[in-house]
């Protein structure tokens, strides 16, 4: 189990590398975000012990049952928070998350530029675009995205550093990706959070600069918890 994890982990971290070099990316440009999500701290932690930091989650409350401990034992962890997150979840995740990939609202964004004002610091946020504009899934539909990050960066003054999607499972991803790197460059965002087990290195030809991998590092979830 324990050996499993490693070697899936170093298996998709040389896929990473590989598809670096065959699309002309720098080497080491594209990080892996592995995603914990479902997973308990003892199955987390071999992955840590093999030297990766940087992890997914994406319901708050979960991740807040698992990772002090893990932080308190593992230094340098980097923590996404990858799954929507509630206004009134906002201060829990600030304290936690390192990085917030899940922005997809305007009151989500005034509650956390609210909470920025109190604490007098925020996590990192990348913008959720919905580019399949899929009516059951987050975020912010393209047409309304250079507004919306005008919105935050500017009038808000929050850390924008880039943009993720989750394009339509029934769709080739690619258009999608590429949509989203679009929108980035247009607006002059660095960080591209696009790319899952099945389709990370198409994420990557055409930019990713974070991939969020799971199911090929730490096995399959349970069906019902999936996508939740
Ligand atoms: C679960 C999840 C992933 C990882 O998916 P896998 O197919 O297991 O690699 C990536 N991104 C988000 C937003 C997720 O919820």
């Amino acid at each position: 189990m324990a050996d499993d994890v490693a070697e899936n982990l170093a298996e998709v971290l040389a896929g990473i590398r590989r598809c670096e070099v065959d699309s002309g990316r720098e080497t080491g440009s594209v990080r892996l975000v592995a995603v914990s999500k479902t997973k308990s701290a003892d199955e987390i932690r071999p992955a840590l012990v093999a030297g990766q930091r940087v992890f997914g989650e994406n319901r708050v409350q979960e991740a807040e049952s698992k990772w002090p401990s893990l932080k308190a034992a593992f230094a340098d962890i980097e923590l996404h928070l990858i799954g929507p997150l509630q206004t009134n979840k906002v201060r829990d995740a600030i304290d936690l998350f390192d990085v917030i990939e899940t922005l997809d609202r305007e009151k989500l964004a005034r509650a956390l530029a609210e909470e920025r004002a109190k604490r007098g610091h925020c996590p990192s946020l990348l913008i959720q675009v919905n580019t399949g504009e899929e009516p059951q899934k987050a975020g912010i539909v393209p047409a309304e995205a250079d507004a919306f990050i005008r919105l935050c960066r500017d009038d808000l003054q929050l850390p924008i550093e880039g943009l993720m999607c989750i394009p339509p499972v029934d769709e080739p991803p690619s258009p999608h990706f590429a949509l989203l790197a679009k929108i980035a460059r247009r607006n002059g965002l660095s960080v591209l959070s696009m790319g899952m087990s099945a389709d990370f290195e198409a994420a990557i030809q055409v930019g990713a600069t974070h991939v969020r991998v799971g199911s090929a590092i730490f096995g399959a979830r349970p069906p019902h918890r999936q996508n939740g």
